[in-house]
């Protein structure tokens, strides 16, 4: 029986190894973390959106520049794919306002506790606390046990999904970039994707309202206008609205420069329905309230609008031109260590169409080391499950199974 060792118990990693042991070939999983798929445990924390419903003629396009290399793997595994995938483990799935996909648990911990019941009973053999440091000299894996002097695993192909950059304590440190590099792989630098931005809130603000959402509002920076939540943090702002903004104010952040945003706190009302309403008397109400009651203007909202602008303007055209287009100064955007995504990674040009490095043959490539990168909505676990499934078939063509 042909043997495959997958480095990585993330999704990707796992994905391979159940469709490989559905296949009848022996699977070892190795993982250098003390329990498998952390950052897919992590990524339930915000209710484990799998997928999007989008069809693929708009799915696709959200992998940027790599919507092309992405698509034979993604339309090979589609969205369906993964939903029927969830549901087949008793994760119930629903489509979401927005159009994204997630389990009706809104938690990744049962769909993992499922599947790693399938994969054990598949014979798949997880092992844990195991780091994959390089190739020996016949071109197998070299694992080190616990920091034990590594030792070359016999087998007779490699998968290799070893995650992004981002969050590191969850396993996946792109430590790995040097091992291949210096095997002349090419591995486009590392930046990070997803992320919050930095914003220097006042110590009242901080105290009062970290944590809170800003539900509904828009963020436009250099044209580009997203619509969704925010949550204020310590730091600044986090959520998909400003996700999606946030590799271009990374870019133009980079050597220490800063941005404005502009936020729109009323994003469907437009300026004339908010200057009205804001002509109507005052009375003895403090401002706070008076704009709580009449533009049903939430706390957290007040009082972002009130740490821009100590004095509002008491003319109501000036003041609602303020509400709709507020200055924020952003600093940078949030490292890698917190970002959801990491952008970067194994380039394309140095696989084949079937993910094998073309300098390491046996060895496949899967998930977010990848060098693709897409925006919050799905699309990372959608690219991630759909890549780790092409090596698996990568695998099997190459061994002949
Ligand atoms: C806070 C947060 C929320 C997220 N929410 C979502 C979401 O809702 N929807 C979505 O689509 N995506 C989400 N993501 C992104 C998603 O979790 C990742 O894209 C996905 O986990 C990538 O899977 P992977 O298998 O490629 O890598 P990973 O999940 O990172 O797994 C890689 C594994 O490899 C192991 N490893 C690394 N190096 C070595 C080594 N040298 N030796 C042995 N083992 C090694 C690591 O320990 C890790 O277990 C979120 C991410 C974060 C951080």
């Amino acid at each position: 029986m042909k043997h495959v060792a997958i480095i990585g118990a993330g999704p990707a990693g796992l994905a391979a190894a159940e469709m490989l042991s559905q296949h009848g070939l022996r699977v070892t999983v190795f993982d250098r973390m003390a329990s498998p798929a952390r950052k897919f445990l992590m990524a339930g924390r915000g209710g484990l959106n799998l997928t999007h419903s989008e069809a693929l003629e708009t799915f696709l396009p959200r992998y940027g520049a790599r919507a092309s290399d992405l698509a034979r793997y993604i339309e090979v595994h589609p969205p369906v794919e993964v939903v029927a995938w969830a549901e087949g483990l008793g994760q119930e799935t629903f489509v979401g306002t927005s159009g994204r996909i997630f389990p009706k648990a809104m938690k990744a911990s049962p769909l993992l506790r499922a599947w790693l019941r399938r994969l054990n009973a598949l014979g798949v053999e997880i092992k844990l606390h195991q780091t994959w440091q390089g190739w020996s000299e016949n071109a197998q894996p070299l694992i080190s046990d616990n920091g034990e002097t590594p030792v070359a695993f016999a087998c007779d192909a490699t998968i290799l999904a070893l995650g992004g950059a981002s969050w590191p304590r969850l396993g996946s440190d792109g430590s790995w970039r040097a091992i291949l590099q210096s095997e002349g792989i090419a591995v486009t630098p590392f930046t990070p994707s997803n992320c919050g931005l930095l914003i220097d809130w006042s110590e009242h603000l901080k105290s009062r309202f970290a944590g809170e959402p800003l539900k509904r509002v828009g963020v436009t920076f250099e044209g580009e206008t997203q619509r969704g939540e925010a949550v204020v943090t310590r730091n600044g702002l986090e959520g998909g609205v400003v996700y999606a903004l946030s590799s271009t104010i990374s870019e133009r952040t980079q050597g220490g420069s800063w941005v404005v945003i502009s936020l729109d706190l009323k994003p469907d009302e437009p300026h004339e329905v908010i200057a009205n309403r804001l002509r109507r008397p005052r009375g003895k109400d403090s401002v706070s309230n008076w704009l709580r009651k009449c533009l049903k203007l939430a706390p957290t909202a007040i009082g972002i609008l009130r740490e821009a602008q100590r004095d509002l303007p008491h003319d109501p055209d000036d003041l609602a031109r303020l509400i709709k287009a507020l200055p924020l100064t952003v600093k940078g955007t949030c490292g890698l260590d917190r970002a959801i995504s990491t952008a970067g990674g194994v380039a394309f040009d140095g696989l084949n169409d079937k993910l094998m490095l073309k300098a390491r043959p046996g060895t496949f490539v899967a998930g977010e080391m990848l060098d693709w990168d897409a925006p919050t909505g799905g699309y990372l676990l959608q690219a991630t499950l759909a890549t780790g499934l092409a090596a698996a078939h990568g695998v099997m063509q190459y061994l002949g199974e």
